[in-house]
């Protein structure tokens, strides 16, 4: 006989343990299921870790620059691997224990540590006992794709996952893959004295973003001494032990990269393949993300799926959005949608970029009439009083209804400046509002309305 519960949710990700808080006290009786760590990818091998390992990284820098400040340290700067891993364990090890107390500390919550699979529509399978409820939802996340690359299956390579157990510095750690992950990772490792090497398949890095902001992170990675070999057609893996090679076949430079440890950081693959989603009717696209409607059903009645594996977002913060929808749907007489939110997200380089909304780039293909401001750190005075005015900010406005469309910050503080116009945005305000706002000196954010009040036509 099947155990039966109110509702079942599978996967301690970003969103399932706030649903299952929301669920219990509507008054359900929940079964919770996590396979591994309480959690998920942002706490265990996602945000928290690299996070606490950019500040790592960013103190080693800074103290290679204290002379510019007038400080003296004084001898050769020093990282202690083990040190900083054991600082970011401490720092996960933290939010995940409390994660699992919360859990099995909810009232109607029965927590479950074993991995769920669907043996049916509303019947799922644990071990050896079967669970049935009216409402399944599916927060199972993802894990790093192992490209189908020549010398994958032989060559020693790390993940975005495993490379964060290493207790060791790598003498010439290779990226494969110039985007969010793989910057964030290069950064870190340079700046903890590993030479690096980011090998991208494509012309330039991160093509989400526009070529102007692509090409100033590059920049500022260049200026730490990161090597770029972009173009690289035809990527394969060689060696052994710690003598590895990268096969990256450009049109300009050595057709090998040599190095001790790879990183390959090229996306993520969604958790479903071992979740029995035949066996519940569920769709999937090609990919492997789960289909969703705009309020993330699936095409199974009583089957929900939220955060990254529906493929309507990568972040935690879409996760956690996809948590507030289902419940303010289920529970709130609330109809909000995926289709409300503004796309956002950061990348973690330093200094960060905070991107929202659209893009110059999409902006331009929507070929509305547009206006543009932009202004380099170098002329923000925070950016400059912190000896740290690498970069710019980018706002773009619909000329014809004054909202504000997106805008780009790469800098110091970015990645929380930019917040003023998303709030702006999702106010449905016109730019004007925050060009008369009166914003604190000296900030990053305080140069926004002078940006706004210097708008011009997009050519
Ligand atoms: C290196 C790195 C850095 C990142 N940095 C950021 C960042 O700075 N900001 C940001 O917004 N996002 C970042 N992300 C992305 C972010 O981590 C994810 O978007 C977020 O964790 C997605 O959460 P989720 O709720 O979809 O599921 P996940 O957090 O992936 O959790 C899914 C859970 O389901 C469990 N599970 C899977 N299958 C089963 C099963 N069959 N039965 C039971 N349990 C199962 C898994 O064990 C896991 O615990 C980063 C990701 C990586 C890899």
């Amino acid at each position: 006989m099947p155990v039966s519960y109110d509702a079942i949710v599978i996967g301690a990700g970003q969103a399932g343990p706030s649903l299952a808080s929301r669920l219990t006290e509507s008054g359900r009786r929940v079964a919770f299921f996590e396979r591994k760590l309480f959690g998920g990818t942002c706490v265990n091998a996602g945000c928290t870790p690299t996070k606490a390992m950019v500040a790592s990284a960013y103190a080693a820098h800074l103290a290679r620059r204290s002379n510019d400040f007038g400080v003296q340290i004084g001898g050769e700067i020093a990282v202690d691997m083990k040190a900083v891993k054991a600082r970011k364990d401490a720092i996960v090890a933290q939010s995940r224990d409390g994660i699992e107390a919360w859990l099995r500390g909810m009232k109607n919550c029965t927590v479950y540590h074993q991995a769920a699979r669907f043996v049916s529509s509303n019947h799922v399978q644990a071990g050896r006992e079967t669970f049935t409820a009216p409402e399944i939802f599916i927060n199972v996340g993802g894990r790093p794709t192992v490209p189908d690359m020549p010398g994958a299956d032989s060559v020693p390579f790390l993940t975005s996952t495993t490379l964060l157990d290493l207790d060791t510095l790598p003498q010439h750690l290779i990226v494969v893959g110039g985007s969010y992950i793989g910057l964030e990772f290069a950064q870190m490792f340079r700046r903890f004295g590993s030479e690096v090497t980011v090998v991208e398949q494509h012309e330039r890095l991160v093509l989400h973003e526009d070529e102007d902001v692509a090409a100033a992170i590059k920049d500022i990675l260049e200026q730490e001494d990161i090597q770029f070999r972009l173009n690289a057609r035809c990527i394969s893996l060689m060696g052994q032990g710690h003598d590895i090679s990268v096969s990256v076949n450009c049109t300009v430079g050595e057709p090998l990269v040599h190095g001790t440890h790879v990183l390959l950081a090229v996306g993520r693959t969604p958790n479903t393949d071992d979740l029995g989603l035949k066996e519940a009717g569920v769709k999937t696209d090609e990919k492997g993300f789960i289909v969703v409607d705009d309020q993330l059903r699936t095409n199974v009645p009583g089957i929900w799926a939220i955060g990254d594996c529906n493929g309507r977002g990568a972040f935690t913060h879409t996760s956690w959005n996809d948590y507030e929808i289902v419940a303010a749907n289920l529970l709130d007489n609330d109809p909000r949608r995926v289709s409300d939110r503004i796309p956002v997200h950061g990348l973690f380089v330093d200094p960060p970029l905070g991107q929202i909304g659209m893009t110059e780039t999409q902006v331009r293909k929507s070929g509305r009439p547009a206006l543009i401001g932009t202004r380099p750190m170098t002329k923000v005075g925070r950016a400059v009083e912190k000896g740290e005015s690498l970069g710019f900010m980018k706002i773009l406005v619909d000329a014809e209804t004054k909202q504000i469309l997106g805008a780009s910050i790469l800098g110091t503080g970015g990645d929380e400046a930019v917040h003023c116009l998303l709030d702006t945005m999702y106010a449905k305000a016109p730019y004007t509002t925050v060009q008369r706002a009166m914003h604190i000196h000296p900030t990053v954010s305080e140069l926004i309305p002078t940006v706004l009040g210097g708008l011009k036509p997009l050519m």
